[in-house]
């Protein structure tokens, strides 16, 4: 099987060993056929797999299909985050790291303290992640520039930022047209768009944790259009707020159709709601299992969307490696550094080298292979560091 995996995926499928949690359970293996006989697993039976009381039989199956596209191969890069603003003009209820201009910890970078966090890594990275607030003041121009002077001292680092509703102010801000929008910041050096803000794609649920943010047509129409001029993008998942599993199946198929029609998502990434006291207390939080069970469910569901990640800044490490044999294949990059989750609460390193995650990766009984950001270019990952690698003590016997 080649590093970035197999299209044929279906027909490997058909050939793998079926384990016993999936051939017991007449849900599962229901969907296994549907998969392999080229059908979909439908809305009811996505519904009846977040209700299936077998946890082993979801996360084998996704497992299965996970191996039918990659085999053991689990993906990561090496990348920086860099927030840009936490000003914003909105105010979503689960988030926390907005602040409004005045708050003495808001803070917006110029383009050159925007290209000092990048130069002490620039050398080790390929990939600069870059999300933030809706700035008051900030339109496209303001982005031109700072990509502009980004691809200018680092032209080998891809460019991925904006999320859809960073674009849908910008565009509102410049009074031009997202598509106009996104060409001109294209010219300027974005690569490519992250994923987040897709929150819970049914409005009656946005209306309650992000009222004033972008409608769900109107997420998947940016990303649509972001396809259409040839920018890939990500596609995300913010779960365990106020939405019902109902509402869960409904994004994730909402997601499957958009992909149907305009081909551009690369990589899902579902995280859970990270509380505090003040946010949203009346959010039904997710737990271990349902986390895991999330990340299953969307390797079952997703069947035309590549990659699956488990976002290891929100599930921290130990989940993650959990998750890349239940479905997920990719995994974040070193990362450096990250904002958004962290003010919410993650307790995730921030300072994890290569070999360290590759090491996390091959904990999971998976083989780390490094990826470029928009998954054409694969390498084996090999250390000579032995540092990381968990040697338990062993009883000698005879
Ligand atoms: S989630 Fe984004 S749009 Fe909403 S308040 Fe936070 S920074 Fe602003």
């Amino acid at each position: 099987m080649p590093l970035s995996g197999n299209i044929e995926w279906r027909e490997r499928l058909s050939k793998l060993p079926v384990p016993l949690a999936v051939s017991s359970d007449p849900l599962s293996m229901s969907c296994l056929n549907s998969l392999i006989e080229e059908g979909r697993v439908s809305r009811k039976q996505g519904i009846e797999l977040f209700q299936n009381p077998s946890l082993s039989s979801v996360t084998s199956l996704a497992n299965m299909v996970k191996k039918s596209r990659y085999g053991n191969n689990v993906f990561f890069n090496e990348n920086l985050h860099v927030n840009t603003t936490n000003i914003c003009v909105l105010a979503c209820r689960f988030c926390a790291f907005r602040k409004g201009p005045r708050h003495p910890d808001a803070y917006a970078l110029d383009i050159d303290e925007y290209l000092d966090r990048i130069r002490p890594l620039s050398g080790s990275i390929d990939e600069v992640h870059t999300v933030g607030g809706l700035h008051p003041n900030w339109d496209v121009e303001d982005y031109c520039k700072l990509f502009s002077a980004t691809k200018l001292e680092f032209p080998h680092i891809h460019i991925k930022a904006l999320t859809a509703v960073e674009i849908k102010h910008l565009s509102q801000r410049s009074s031009m047209s997202v598509k106009k929008t996104l060409s001109l910041l294209s010219e300027a050096g974005l690569d490519s768009l992250p994923g987040g803000g897709a929150e819970i794609l049914v409005d009656h649920v946005r209306d309650r944790i992000c009222m004033g943010k972008e409608s769900s047509r109107e997420y998947l129409d940016i990303h649509s259009i972001a396809h259409d001029i040839g920018m890939p993008t990500n596609c995300t998942m913010l779960f365990g707020t106020v939405e019902t599993i109902e509402d869960r199946v409904e994004h994730l198929i909402r997601l499957r159709e958009q992909q149907d029609t305009s081909e551009g998502f690369q990589c899902f990434v579902p995280y859970p709601f990270l509380p505090d006291k003040t946010r949203l207390p009346e959010a039904q939080l997710a737990t271990g299992s349902e986390i895991i069970r999330v990340i299953s469910l969307s390797r079952i569901l997703l069947d035309n969307i590549p990659h699956i990640k488990a976002y290891r800044m929100n599930i921290g490490d130990k989940l993650s490696s959990l998750a890349l044999t239940c479905g997920a294949d990719d995994i974040d990059g070193t990362v450096g550094h990250e904002e958004i989750m962290h003010v919410a609460g993650s307790s995730t390193r921030l300072d994890t080298s290569s070999d360290q995650l590759a090491a996390l990766v091959s904990s999971s009984g998976s083989t780390p292979v490094k990826r470029n950001s928009n998954y054409s270019s694969f390498e084996l990952y090999t250390t000579n560091n032995p540092t990381y690698s968990r040697v338990l003590p062993q009883i000698a016997t005879n």
